[in-house]
């Protein structure tokens, strides 16, 4: 070999060295820079700003659990957020129902990370949005998909976290809103009621399955986005929630939040939270208290 094709070969042998140097080093800056998972005996509990919809998180020390993934043009933002909290695996997606404000961001969240299982209402829709999150999910061969419906019970990780499935309490909804998966997230003393978009009929139905102590929570993120049709009087007392937070878009065409339901959680003395107001909210529990992140 020619001294010139040596060392044309020693040159590539260090560019390619150097490049896998520099691959090996993003990587490991990213895994070590990632923000780490909450410390053992906590839980972080995120209420995404998506504009107008529904995406929210609950995260412990080994367990990520994803409640909807938003609307479809916040596919990048959920995917972004997700990817800044150092998500990997999500081992629980909860897709509360087929409206495009709740899982017009699945197909991207499902792409993106490794969902371990997947839980939807027992309804199908026709809308592009969709079979868009069902392809998605038929291609993700490690996902399970499970149908969920009142009284699952689902513990996920190590750390004590239960969701417990409070909605839907039957079939043949003629609104899609009711057939939401309402669920109910313990983690030690502390719990969060998602009402995903579930009416007065689920919630009445709530009412009439559940045992009343059962419903206690410290947060409820209120059902339909504020909307009149959501919260009654009796869901809100069974519950008695010290926060409440709303998911919706600033001047939204909707009108949500509906001040009936404002004036409603003022009467009970709630602390309202609104993603259009305050972008995203975060709380923390140690299993004993449950307070806004600072
Ligand atoms: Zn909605």
């Amino acid at each position: 070999m020619s001294r010139s094709k040596k060392s044309a070969r020693i040159n590539n042998a260090i560019k390619f060295l150097s490049a896998a140097l520099v691959i090996i080093a993003v990587i490991a800056w990213n895994y070590f820079t990632a923000p780490s998972a909450p410390v053992i005996g906590t839980a972080e509990f995120y209420f995404f700003d998506v504009g107008q919809g529904d995406a929210e998180l609950i995260r412990t020390s080994d367990t990520v659990v994803l409640i909807d993934a938003g609307p479809s043009s916040a596919s990048d933002l959920i995917v972004a957020q997700l990817h800044k909290l150092g998500v990997r695996t999500i081992d629980v997606a909860i897709f509360t129902h087929p409206h495009e404000d709740h899982i017009g961001g699945a197909a991207a969240v499902i792409d993106n990370f490794e969902v371990v299982q997947a839980i939807l209402p027992d309804v199908a829709a026709t809308t592009s949005t969709y079979e868009k999150m069902l392809d998605a999910l038929e291609k993700s061969e490690n996902t399970t998909v499970t149908a969920g419906a009142a009284g699952d019970v689902i513990e996920v990780g190590s750390d004590g976290l239960r969701l417990e499935l409070l909605a839907p309490c039957s079939t043949g909804y003629e609104n899609m809103n009711d057939y939401s998966i309402v669920v109910r997230a313990v983690f030690g003393d502390n719990a969060v009621i998602y009402s995903g978009d579930a009416e007065s009929l689920s919630e009445s139905e709530i009412l009439d399955s559940a045992s009343l102590g059962a419903l206690k929570a410290d947060i409820l993120k209120v059902g339909h986005h504020g909307s009149v049709s959501s919260t009654t009087e009796e869901y809100l007392s069974a519950i008695s929630p010290k926060y409440a937070v709303i998911s919706c878009a600033s001047d939204n065409s909707y009108g949500h939040p509906h001040a009936e339901t404002l004036s409603k959680l003022e009467a009970h003395s709630i602390t309202v939270f609104r993603t259009d107001i305050d972008g995203d909210i975060v709380f923390v529990s140690d299993g004993e208290v449950i307070q806004p992140k600072a």
